[in-house]
């Protein structure tokens, strides 16, 4: 599996359309303070689900949308789409190449699309889910967040494990598995109450 494209429109400093290629090796990006570096790798994490505000350096998630400049109009929309060359079957899917968009307008409504479908969040997750590309995952290390996982609680530290290690997915179902359980076994007492009443 690898990052192909990402393009960016609307998004923090991009306000026009704006594609990048990911060509095979290593890609760095180069530019001066404050010329949207952070922001490509916000886009990125982004695209992929994030959900809060604040880790992309914002209050509100609206706060992502081109927010205006000296000379350009703020604007309406946000829209990221990522490419993944997927012919490996790294990610469980049939498709070779698989895109994720997500678009965001100011007037809070939002939506997801894989390969051009829209879809729900959840499918999103569940698509990077122990792939090491998650919200959570390492793949994406911005500033700071070195330090944040050494200060981190020891349980939250072994989340990051977990979903590294693959075994996360297991965990959630575990739990899932477990309160559908307690559920039965209040349902089974309840029938138990009733039948002892009866008798
Ligand atoms: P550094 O090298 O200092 O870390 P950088 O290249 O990583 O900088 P970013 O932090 O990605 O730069 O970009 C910051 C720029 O993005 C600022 O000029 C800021 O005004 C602009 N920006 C952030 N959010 C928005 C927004 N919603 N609308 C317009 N511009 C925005």
């Amino acid at each position: 599996m690898r990052l192909k494209t990402l393009e960016i429109s609307g998004f923090k400093s991009f306000a026009d359309q704006t594609r990048i290629d990911f060509l095979p090796g290593m890609t760095g990006i180069v530019g001066p303070n404050g010329s949207g570096k952070s922001n490509i790798a916000e886009a990125v994490r982004w695209v992929l689900g994030e959900q809060s505000a604040k880790s992309l350096r914002g209050t509100k998630m609206p706060d992502i949308i081109f927010g205006g400049s000296s000379d350009r109009h703020a604007l309406n929309r946000a829209a990221v789409t990522i490419t993944l060359d997927n012919s490996d079957h790294y990610l469980k899917s049939a498709y070779t190449e698989l895109t994720i968009s997500r678009r965001l307008y100011r007037s809070g409504e939002s939506e997801y699309l894989l390969n051009g479908q829209t879809c729900r969040l959840k499918d999103v997750t569940e698509l990077l889910m122990d792939s090491g590309m998650g919200q959570d995952s390492f793949s994406i290390i911005s500033q700071g967040r070195v330090a944040a996982i050494f200060n981190s609680k020891p349980e939250d530290r072994r989340s990051i494990i977990e979903e590294v290690a693959g075994v996360y997915k297991y965990r959630k179902h575990k739990e899932k598995a477990q309160r559908e359980l307690d559920r039965t076994m209040g349902d089974l007492h309840r029938v138990e109450d009733i039948i002892a009443e009866l008798e």
